[in-house]
């Protein structure tokens, strides 16, 4: 049994048992997260496994839009010597944020390896997601030369020269052309799709946006997909990608519960083998039961729409009576620094607080983004963040860190209409003990900011 099963690249994780395959050897994929039983190729001959997770790792393809110039791969070797350089991002498509911070820093890394030349930036648009914009700002400090276009307002002819009209400039700029790559999807991606029976998004990509609080989710548990699988505007940083992922595989490792609270079952008496419901699942939760000679729903796979009991012309798929209500969706966490809000809570009467579930952190700039999302996986879920006041605070790095995190976050909740109230960073002393229950009890009640 392997923890984790790699399509394409395999991801260093020595922490987890892992499995590697190349999408082509790839024969069958079967059953839930926890239990994927998996055929594949290897020296043609045909072998098993059962792996809890699965992620696809494909790279993305990368081509350069104009043939007669650099591609942004190794031009620091090509460029001329005595030629100023010009970086053109954009061309034919908008990038995506990974290759604008990609361009930006090759245009950061030109302009200090040759002080003394000219260094411009062509760009129709900037996307400032992670660090983009303090490599933005480091270039203009260093002195690239930024210029905006419109795709009709540039021309590349063969001599190596770009003219740049805008409003009433008119430039000839002739130098070493850079241009930025633009990405394409693995061409593997739907036949691996196909074979995971998980829907395909826009372009050939499994997903074009980000359209999940945990990025690399597809639209089936347990199943990850990373770089060219993903993309172009959903991938934007890969080392961000794996971390979340591999996080949220650990935590599986754990044990998942099943997501709605009732269950279904198909009676194999009137399911006639249609078909419909295996197709009609967006998360890919219905199988062929072999010994039964009917389907049948992979209860931790199933999301509980309700797509296959309403399409099934058999009406062969119903509830399962009596089933015992599952956990609820309401969490709420409380992360308390333990040199200010935690010393306040021992003061307090504890018992109240029992459906709370806290816990105490050595400080609030040492919470990560990974650690956020991974609480707030729960749709109703909720998290509160107490830390010290600045001027107490012990650590060196707890200049706000913490408070700068989760304002991140709740930016992000906010752009995905997620509900950006449901992460909260506060500020208590060690002595604020009635302020601090005061507070508790309002959070519970949900009365958030
Ligand atoms: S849609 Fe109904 S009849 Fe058709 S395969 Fe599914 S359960 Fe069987
Ligand atoms: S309710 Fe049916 S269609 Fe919806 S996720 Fe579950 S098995 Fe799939």
């Amino acid at each position: 049994m392997y923890d984790v099963m790699f399509i394409g690249e395999k991801i260093k994780s020595p922490e987890l048992k892992s499995l590697c395959v190349s999408p082509d050897s790839l024969v069958e994929c079967k059953g839930e997260i926890g239990n994927f039983q998996i055929e594949y190729d290897k020296n043609d001959n045909i072998h098993n496994a059962t792996v809890k997770n699965i992620v696809i790792n494909l790279e993305a393809i990368r081509e350069n839009p104009l043939s007669e110039t650099i591609n942004l791969n190794n031009y620091l070797a090509k460029i001329d010597e005595n030629e100023d350089i010009i970086f053109i991002q954009d061309y034919q498509k908008i990038s995506p944020a990974i290759i604008n911070r990609e361009t930006l820093n090759a245009a950061i890394r030109a302009k200090k390896e040759y002080k003394n030349k000219e260094i411009y930036f062509l760009y129709r648009s900037m996307r400032f997601i992670e660090d983009n914009d303090n490599l933005f700002d480091k270039a203009r400090q260093l002195g690239v030369i930024f210029l905006k276009y419109e795709m009709d307002g540039i021309e590349v002819n063969e001599k190596g020269q770009v003219n740049y009209k805008r409003g009433d400039l008119n430039l000839d700029l002739k130098g070493s052309i850079i241009t930025a790559p633009i990405l394409k999807p693995s061409q593997k991606i739907t036949r691996v799709a196909r074979l995971l029976n998980i829907e395909m998004g826009d372009n050939e990509y499994i997903q074009s946006e980000n359209i999940y609080l945990q990025p690399t989710l597809t639209g089936k548990r347990g199943v990850y997909s990373l770089a060219g699988a993903r993309g172009p505007n959903a991938y934007s940083d890969l080392n961000l990608e794996i971390n979340f992922t591999l996080n949220e595989i650990k935590s599986n490792l754990n044990g998942v519960e099943p997501l709605t609270e009732k269950d279904r079952e198909i009676d194999e008496q009137k399911c006639i083998l249609c078909y419909t419901c295996y197709r009609v699942c967006p998360h890919g939760a219905i199988d062929k039961d072999e010994k039964a000679d009917a389907m049948k729903i992979n209860e931790l796979a199933c999301y509980g729409c309700d797509a296959c009991l309403s399409h099934c012309p058999a009406d062969a798929i119903s509830y399962v009576e009596n089933t015992e209500p599952k956990e609820n969706d309401l969490t709420l966490k409380v992360l308390m620094c333990e040199n200010s809000a935690d010393t306040a809570f021992q003061k307090l009467d504890k018992d109240k607080f029992n459906d709370l579930d806290i816990e105490k952190i050595p400080c609030a700039s040492s919470i990560k983004k990974d650690e956020i999302f991974s609480y707030l996986r729960k749709k109703e879920s909720r998290l509160l963040i107490l830390g010290c006041f600045e001027e107490s605070c012990k650590h060196i790095n707890g200049d706000g860190r913490g408070e700068r995190i989760s304002n991140q976050i709740r930016n992000t909740l906010e752009e995905l209409e997620l509900g950006k109230t449901r992460v909260q960073f506060e500020r208590l002393s060690p002595r604020m003990e009635e302020d601090l229950n005061d507070f508790l009890l309002r959070w519970k009640e949900g009365d958030q900011k």
